[in-house]
């Protein structure tokens, strides 16, 4: 069969060089999980530390396991943690299609390119992929391996449904480098003949990964180490069509404790399920950051960093090669640290929506609300069980106007609410200065402790001994007549 050299030629020269160029290549999934953030992550940051070229690539050739709408995922996710791509599907570039259902030719045509070569075969025996995924599959029995070029093409003439293998030699050893994981040296005979291009026309991973990082000028290969297995057969091809390696860099799995990984099929949470539990994109791209890299030198001790300080700081030599476990607490941690570093204005904005799922009374401000929650709040999710009260009293037992601390039980609370009630039914106006000072005032003119008389007042309105913000601030959220309202109550109960 004659190739067409020129056309070959043309592919060559389109790869851009002598720039660091990395790319992300998701399978659309419908879900971005941890250990793929953590990738497209230190994919993005190898290219920005190093002023190269970040591409995004959709690894959509398993037809079988799309999901509708899952490519939307993969850009949102992309765009909300500034994961910001050179080229792909949706900006191209100087290599598209960046989608590998539409790249199809192009690996019919470099596989048929590596038969000629001698580094692949065709196969016509009739396997299930099941049978080719069992590992069972034993490449010196397979007769097409030793067809002759007559044979083969008499098959291809009849129309035989065929596959194309890659051919390993049966001798000698395979060594491949990879940055955290050094050199690893397998023998050829542990190789099996993987399909490059099945059934119908599509390539495997095994193969598209190969053909696509070549022309799309890769020079770093970000990837989960489940690939490390499979690196060697990688290299043969790069070998068999006579291209340089990229530079490998295998992450260790993300762990949910020392013997499992995490998996969104046992339940572990996913990005999209992270947001949902009220983490910040912010705390969790620093986490995952750091789950598995840690930074060297003066920042070795460094926590936070934001995204532009990562790319700074990010090095190939800080990647580590043993696995992480995520911990939930340690990024819940961040989160509390992310949420009380932002400005308040950006806070309300991301509260709010919580704020709202309780306190729906338009007359309360969801921004003076936010205020009192920043500080005392760690995930968003925490909100709306925090100001509860708001919108209805909640039902409350007299036990909670008992205070030790504050020297106060119910004989005490009924005193403080029967003598402050007419006093902030008086105030001339609702400001918060005014309705603390006067507060204030009236403790020192009672001869009582501040919280003697505070507590009480704080329980009448809230109706829960935990809440953000003390009496003072409630009570101007709340307005006159509501605490008034709500004192009466607590008066009532306590009689
Ligand atoms: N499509 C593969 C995955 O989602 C990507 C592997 C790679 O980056 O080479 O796991």
């Amino acid at each position: 069969m004659a190739m067409d050299k020129q056309w070959f030629a043309d592919m060559e020269a389109k790869i851009p060089h002598g720039k660091v160029r990395t790319r992300f290549a998701p399978s659309p999934t419908g879900y971005m999980h941890v250990g793929n953030l953590r990738t497209a992550l230190y994919t993005w940051l190898i290219a920005r530390n190093a002023g190269g070229t970040f591409i995004l690539r959709i690894e959509d050739t398993d037809q079988g396991r799309l999901v509708e709408g899952a490519t939307d995922v993969i850009y949102r996710t992309m765009a909300e943690c500034g994961l910001t791509h050179d080229e792909g599907p949706d900006v191209g570039g100087p290599v598209a299609p960046y989608i590998q259902s539409q790249r199809r030719d192009t690996y019919g045509k470099y596989a048929r390119l590596l038969v000629e070569l001698g580094h692949a075969y065709y196969c016509f025996c009739e396997k299930t992929e099941s049978e080719e995924d069992s590992g069972e599959f034993d490449r010196a029995d397979d007769p097409c391996r030793d067809l002759t070029p007559e044979e083969v093409e008499a098959k291809l003439a009849a129309g035989l449904p065929y596959v194309i293998r890659q051919r390993i030699p049966h001798e000698g050893t395979t060594t491949f480098h990879d940055v955290s994981f050094g050199d690893i040296t397998v023998e050829n005979k542990d190789l099996d003949d993987q399909v490059l291009l099945k059934r119908d026309g599509l390539p495997t991973y095994n193969f598209a990964n190969v053909i696509d990082d070549h022309l799309m000028g890769i020079t770093h290969v970000v990837r989960g180490s489940e690939y490390l297995s499979s690196a060697p057969k990688y290299n043969l091809l790069y070998r068999g069509f006579g291209w340089e390696v990229p530079t490998y860099v295998h992450c260790s799995p993300v762990m949910r404790d020392a013997q499992h990984k995490m998996s969104k099929r046992h339940g572990d949470p996913s990005y999209e399920d992270l947001k949902e539990q009220g983490f910040l994109t912010d705390a969790i791209l620093n986490y995952v950051a750091l789950l598995g890299w840690s930074p060297k030198g003066e920042k070795s001790e460094q926590e936070f960093f934001t995204l532009q300080e990562l790319a700074e700081a990010f090095d190939l030599a800080g990647i580590s090669k043993s696995p992480a476990i995520f911990d939930m607490e340690k990024l819940t941690y961040f989160n509390a640290n992310y949420l009380r570093g932002m400005e308040p204005a950006a806070f309300a904005k991301v509260a709010e929506p919580y704020i709202r799922k309780a306190v729906t009374n338009p007359a309360y401000d969801a921004a003076e609300i936010a205020d009192l929650l920043q500080a005392r709040c760690e995930k968003l999710t925490d909100i709306p069980e925090k100001v509860d009260f708001f919108d209805a009293l909640p039902e409350y037992g007299v036990e909670l106007f008992t205070n030790k601390k504050s020297k106060t039980d119910a004989q005490v609370s009924l005193d403080m609410l029967e003598k402050t009630l007419p006093v902030l039914a008086a105030l001339p106006d609702w400001e918060q200065d005014t309705i603390h000072d006067t507060l204030i005032a009236l403790a020192e003119q009672l001869g009582v402790k501040n919280a003697t008389l505070m507590w009480p007042l704080r329980i009448a309105i809230a109706g829960k001994a935990v809440t953000p913000g003390g009496a003072v601030e409630l009570c101007r959220i709340l307005g006159r007549e509501e605490v008034l309202r709500r004192m009466e109550i607590g008066i009532n109960k306590l009689k």
